[in-house]
């Protein structure tokens, strides 16, 4: 499953939450997050992009 926060995949012993997202159109939906939150991702970039 991928963690609906930070997109990374979250490996079978990790701890982990779910929180059910209700949605008025449908039966809603399940999403995972890491249990020790993880850092949301502001958009897609990758580490080698970050320079000081
Ligand atoms: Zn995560």
């Amino acid at each position: 499953m991928i963690c609906g926060r930070c997109d990374e995949p979250i490996l079978p012993g990790q701890a982990y939450e779910t929180r059910n997202i209700a949605s008025p159109s449908g039966p809603g939906d399940t999403v995972y997050f890491h249990k020790p939150l993880c850092v949301k991702l502001p958009f897609q970039t990758t580490q080698g992009s970050i320079r000081h």
